[in-house]
């Protein structure tokens, strides 16, 4: 078996690379697809449940797929320097990859609305960070002018080169399943990876992969739910701030997924996500952060809806990793205990 070397050799005939193309990549995707057994029969007993945990990939998120294309083809075409705007993750992704490129890195954040550990990602890989008084769409819009001006690269979703490499997730849970699933789940914010995952999943059917496609189910949070609400919501609130996006760049592309595959987009509240986050990481041991546990959200709704059928097949993807926002499990969990270090003092806290 040859080693894995990253999603641009594993899928490349899928994706819009020549024998020129430098290839920038971290070994990213190849994540695991974990069956949760007791998750399921808790919260979907019908179906069968797969999460895809993108939080394995090189800087913990999905944002990988994307960034190892998009960085490529930015030094492929020359580029002086890659920036982008962010609620952290795609910071953290192209700082890495940008730095691995020998690309300047540029990116701007809503000022204190990025999770502490995806900021400082994306300061140890070298980036220039500038923090906004404002919200990511802002921070995108000026993205956008300054790209445009300077001849940069724009790395955020807007970028094809983004979804092509995001795609790939799509690929890899048929490959790894031996068949699509029946259902979809994925947190929506600016909304490219469901995007991503359609084209993904229309191309390995057309590529004879796999014959049936599954119904697309966009979750987005409640205080953060344009699609769902049909229209630009000025001030997005959420606590999972990886979706915290009010005007999301793929909206149309994300819409057109869902109505193709007889999907929907829903939304689910801050308190729900976090019902689904602590059970992952409590009954399936897997640690993501709060943004991704939407997706299990929407799930758990839909379930509970009877809108779920009998012997379906479920992935949820979990777009990343729990560590990036350990604030948030410390804060809800139940405090710690310190005590003497003696045994009699040790005993009278275990629960036997
Ligand atoms: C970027 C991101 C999302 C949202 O993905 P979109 O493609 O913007 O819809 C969800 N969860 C996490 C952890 C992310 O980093």
């Amino acid at each position: 078996m040859t080693p894995w070397c990253g999603v641009i050799e594993a899928f490349r005939k899928f994706l819009p690379v020549t024998d020129q193309t430098p290839i920038i990549s971290l070994c990213e995707g190849n994540t695991p697809l974990i069956q949760a057994t007791r998750l399921a029969k808790r919260i979907c007993p019908q179906a069968d449940l797969y999460l895809k945990v993108e939080g394995a990939n090189p800087t913990g998120s999905f944002k990988d797929r994307g960034m190892t294309l998009a960085v490529s083809k930015a030094l492929e075409k020359q580029a002086r320097a890659v920036m982008c705007a962010s609620t952290g993750n795609t910071s953290a992704s192209a700082a890495a990859y940008g730095g691995r490129a020998g690309l300047p890195v540029y990116v701007l954040v809503p000022a204190g609305k990025v999770a502490l550990g995806k900021l400082a990602q994306a300061m140890a890989h070298g980036a220039t960070v500038i923090q906004i008084e404002g919200n990511f769409d802002q921070a995108l819009s000026i993205v956008k002018d300054v790209c445009v001006e300077e001849q940069f690269e724009l790395v955020n979703s807007l970028n094809p080169f983004r979804l092509e490499g995001q795609k790939t997730a799509a690929m890899e849970v048929c490959d790894q399943l031996g068949r699509s699933p029946s259902y979809h789940f994925l947190p929506v914010g600016n909304a490219g990876n469901i995007s991503a995952y359609w084209k993904g999943y229309k191309e390995y059917r057309a590529a004879g992969q796999i014959t049936q496609l599954p119904k697309m189910m966009g979750v987005q949070a409640e205080g953060a739910a344009p699609i769902v609400r049909g229209h630009v919501i000025d001030h997005p609130q959420t606590m999972a701030t990886a979706i915290r996006i009010g005007n999301p760049a793929s909206w149309k592309l994300a819409l057109q997924a869902v109505q193709e595959s007889s999907g929907t987009v829903e939304m689910v509240t801050d308190e729900e996500i976090l019902v689904a986050y602590q059970a992952l990481a409590k009954e399936e041991g897997v640690f993501c952060e709060p943004a991704s546990a939407a997706s299990v959200a929407g799930l758990t709704k839909d379930s509970q809806a009877g809108r779920l059928p009998e012997g379906a097949t479920v992935v949820c993807t979990l777009t990343g990793h729990g560590l990036k926002d350990p604030d948030i499990a410390v804060n809800i969990s139940p405090k710690t205990r310190t005590v003497k270090a003696s045994r009699d003092a040790v005993f009278s806290l275990l629960q036997i």
